[in-house]
């Protein structure tokens, strides 16, 4: 089944962060804002001081030429860099051509050149050689100096630096979730809950929950113990601690916490398990911390926890294996402070997940999570309620019709309708058509579980074939056996992986009989009988039917204790807490046995589709004939060929009661 649902992108809370609509917003003089004034100061320094760099000489050039003419007021030895500047008297630069291109002008000051003067010793001998030989060169005083590069110095002492704290810096708040917050870094131990108070507008509300009605009763009765505890402790009574709410993917948990957010007037704390989890030793632990000492100063209030397995999991019996320390210091930290504050101290926990089975047994205990509520796949009726609230928004057709859509999703989830309701729209659009319509929907109900059509697959005339007698055995066999479910339609149609499907309309069922599982898993295997019998070779297309019907068959045997050779056993641990992953619960003799009881299973359910495709062959080809001719055929054409089964649909049977379906299969030719 799809569970693609566009709509859950905005499951999640969309909350202000804490402090709500208090916090407005004031422009903080942060780092980043340093550093720019810095680079700025840095850049406009060098700008201002636009003295042109000295032009490169020789020492020859000095003698020859300057020095006799009386061009140099002063040369200045850098004794550690091995070179000379060299200051011409600010009447002479104009003489100098390549002082001119360089950009020197008579008021610019010194240096105008530099050269290597060579060993000093040398240098200093022959100067004063030339100072007495030259009379303008008497006067030219020669000092000897020693420069440092600060800028350089600094920058390549500050850089490491700059660069480790940037590192740092930024290592930091992408561990603590981008940390946009103030404070960044130190923040990674706080709580990162939002919060939801009465400033904050959130819309939603209990009518924008369809169905679950239980479920909307026991969280209302929450609301309703914070705003009035005096009326349920008067009598000796302890307000619960919290609530969990579990269920499949897309049944409304976090849809029924926004809406308890949106109804009741406490602060209302929401985060998810996964928010606690840091890679950083204690920070969960902290954060757990935390946000229970904001609640309590906010007290009365609602914390809820969303996906609470991704800490709450059962802890490990093997310390060694180390690997989860830091998740159960987290969930330690929860179990202390759920127990730690006082009962009617006004803090509520509401958590949701969809794996309570995987949950730790002391997180579940009375005291903590005190009531669990079951949030389950809608029934008939709430389907129904779930769809009126999907399709008020949408401009529908005369011809749609409420009921029959929910008759049509039997397994479908919430999120799964809130997506068929779009994908009818979009659908309907995609068609230029003003209003969506009936046809629209069972479109978006095959897309949905089926996937996308994709008719410009090339399939060869003899895969088609094969397929459509694959396909015919299945809705052959399904119609002559009485527990298999009621069948829709056929189609030869490729959609998403699977080149053909028959598709069923599940009854719901509380309780499954072994009859019933062995007539499902015989038109499971009716594809493969159908190939076998009428091309004499079996393909590789029925991978997906053999997959489930061994599934279903291990299942029988080794859960549901239906084998008469293995007994009542059930090698099922619905806690989840037992090592079978790593150790069998029964013998290797055992194992022979239930691996040759699951064989027999298949192989009977096998020959019995072989015989009931054999006996009724004709019905079978005229089925399949039919199909390739029209690539769809409805349960209204077997009818016609194979007559009308002689046993009443068990949903016509109990029309009166209220009906709950399970799941929507379709028996696939991948
Ligand atoms: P998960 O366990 O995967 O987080 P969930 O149970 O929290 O799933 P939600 O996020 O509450 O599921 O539901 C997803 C969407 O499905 C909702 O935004 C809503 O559009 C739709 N939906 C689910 N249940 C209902 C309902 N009872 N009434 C109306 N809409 C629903």
């Amino acid at each position: 089944m799809a569970n693609n649902n566009e709509n859950k992108k905005d499951g999640g809370f969309n909350f202000p962060p804490v402090g709500g609509g208090k916090n407005i917003k004031t422009p903080k003089l942060n780092g980043y804002w340093m550093y720019i004034i810095l680079a700025a100061i840095i850049i406009g320094f060098q700008f201002f001081n636009m003295n042109p760099d000295p032009v490169r000489t020789t020492w020859q050039e000095v003698k020859t030429k300057m020095l006799e003419k009386g061009d140099i007021e002063k040369i200045t030895v850098i004794e550690n860099k091995g070179q000379a500047y060299v200051y011409m008297k600010p009447d002479k630069i104009e003489n100098y051509s390549q002082l001119k291109s360089q950009g020197f002008k008579n008021s610019s000051p010194g240096p105008q050149f530099y050269f290597s003067p060579g060993p000093l010793e040398t240098f200093s001998s022959e100067f004063s050689e030339l100072q007495e030989k030259l009379p303008a060169a008497a006067d030219i005083q020669i000092d000897y100096d020693k420069e440092y590069d600060g800028w350089g110095n600094l920058f390549s002492i500050l850089f490491p630096i700059a660069l480790f704290v940037f590192i740092w810096v930024f290592f930091f708040r992408r561990m603590s979730k981008g940390g946009g917050g103030p404070g960044g870094v130190f923040n990674v131990g706080k709580s990162q809950a939002r919060l939801f108070d009465k400033d904050t507008n959130i819309k939603i509300t209990f009518k924008d929950v369809a169905g679950l009605a239980e479920a909307k009763q026991e969280v209302e009765e929450i609301v309703s113990f914070l705003k009035s505890p005096d009326k349920y402790t008067k009598l000796g009574g302890k307000i619960p601690k919290g609530a969990l709410l579990v269920g499949p993917p897309g049944t409304g948990k976090t849809l029924m916490a926004k809406a308890m957010a949106g109804e009741a007037n406490v602060p209302f704390f929401s985060m998810s398990g996964s928010d606690f989890v840091e890679m950083f030793v204690g920070v969960g632990a902290s954060r757990v911390r935390d946000l229970f000492k904001q609640a309590k100063e906010k007290a009365p209030c609602i914390i809820f926890i969303d996906e609470i397995d991704a800490i709450g999991r059962a802890r490990g019996k093997n310390p060694n294996m180390g690997s989860n320390d830091e998740r159960e210091n987290t969930l330690n930290q929860l179990l202390t402070e759920m127990d730690g504050f006082e009962t009617n101290s006004g803090v509520i926990i509401l958590a949701a997940t969809n794996r309570a089975d995987i949950l730790d047994s002391a997180l579940l205990r009375a005291g903590r999570f005190d009531r669990q509520i079951y949030v389950d796949l809608p029934e008939l009726k709430d389907r129904e309620e779930i769809f009126k609230v999907h399709l008020k928004p949408l401009k529908l057709a005369g011809d749609v019709d409420i009921p029959f859509l929910a008759k049509q999703t039997p397994g479908f989830s919430g999120a799964d309708i809130a997506n068929v309701s779009n994908e009818a729209a979009l659908i309907a659009a995609r068609k230029d058509k003003n209003e969506v319509e009936k046809q629209d929907f069972l479109d978006a109900i095959d897309r949905i579980v089926g996937g996308l059509e994709n008719r410009s697959k090339v399939i060869k005339v003899s895969e088609k074939k094969a397929i459509a007698y694959h396909e015919a055995g299945h809705a052959t066999v399904s119609w002559l056996l009485e527990h298999a479910h009621p069948l829709l339609k056929v189609t030869i149609v490729p959609r998403g992986k699977a080149l053909g499907a028959a598709w069923y309309l599940p009854q719901e069922r509380q309780i499954t009989t072994k009859d019933q599982l062995l007539d499902q898993m015989c038109s499971v295997l009716g594809g493969r009988a159908a190939e076998e019998l009428t091309f004499g070779q079996i393909s590789t297309g029925a991978q997906n039917d053999l997959e489930r019907a061994t599934k279903q068959a291990y299942a029988m045997v080794t859960i549901f204790g239906m084998s008469e050779k293995i007994g009542n056993l059930s090698y099922y641990d619905s806690t989840g807490q037992s090592d079978f992953s790593f150790t069998k619960p029964y013998s290797e003799k055992t194992a022979e046995l239930i691996d040759s009881e699951v064989k027999t299973l298949v192989e009977d359910a096998y020959n019995r589709a072989k015989e009931l495709l054999k006996t009724h062959q004709e019905q079978h080809h005229q089925v399949a004939e039919l199909l390739l001719e029209r690539e769809v055929i409805f349960s209204d054409d077997l009818e016609r060929i194979l007559g009308k089964r002689p046993w009443k649909d068990e949903e016509e049977a109990e029309e009166s009661k209220p009906t709950t379906e399970t799941e929507t299969e379709t028996e696939t030719n991948p």
